[in-house]
């Protein structure tokens, strides 16, 4: 994930901050609840894109589809195994997670 972050240009200490908080709590949560760990990067990967979206930054924007507007990516499945970025907008599928190009 600090991948995704890199290449996007975020990996600095405030994200690096946010994401060690959302690996922090999802501990706790695959603590009560180990099936879920084929889950839980793309729950962090939501958290942080959540955390991030709150300081009002888009990450990771979609550079894929040529849309006007701006948008982001978002995990595919939500909660599943194997997340990818899927653009929302257009349903590209761009990378898998920690893969960002
Ligand atoms: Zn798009």
């Amino acid at each position: 994930m600090l991948h995704d972050l890199q290449v996007r240009g975020l990996a600095d200490a405030r994200s690096v901050s946010l994401l060690e908080d959302a690996v922090t709590s999802r501990r706790w949560w695959l603590s009560q609840w180990a099936q879920g760990f084929e889950y839980v990067a793309g729950l962090v990967a939501q958290d942080v894109q959540d955390s991030l979206y709150d300081d009002a930054c888009r990450w990771p924007e979609c550079t894929s589809c040529g849309r006007p507007v701006e948008h982001s990516l978002q995990i595919t499945p939500e909660l599943g195994a194997d997340p990818r970025w899927v653009c929302a907008e257009s349903g590209v599928d761009v990378a898998p997670l920690g893969q960002l190009p």
